[in-house]
């Protein structure tokens, strides 16, 4: 995996992609975790140990310099985001 420096506060940090094939930067260090095990038929069965990395967004100090970067990227759900994101920038532009 890809470890880098994040370039806001400094911290290691790791850049996984997302289902969607967009990179994504969690922390390096993983915290302990659940996950749940399903059967075949998708039924949770039970829980196991996993490791698990926190979005770098949800704990740099300074995420809010990442989201003035996202321009053209809109929610991570939708494909194409051409429509979003101009109301993305019309809503910037308000402050
Ligand atoms: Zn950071």
């Amino acid at each position: 995996m890809k470890t880098s420096t994040c370039k806001g506060c400094g911290a290691e940090i790791i850049w996984i992609k997302t289902p969607l094939g967009k990179n994504h930067p969690v922390d390096a260090k993983a915290e302990r975790g659940w996950r749940e095990v399903e059967d075949e038929f998708g039924n949770p069965i039970c829980w196991e140990p996993c490791a698990m990395h926190k979005s770098h967004f949800a704990t740099c100090p300074k995420a809010d310099q990442f989201r003035t970067q996202r321009r053209n990227h809109g929610k991570e759900s939708d494909g194409n985001t051409t429509q979003r994101s101009n109301e993305g920038r019309a809503l910037e532009a308000r402050g």
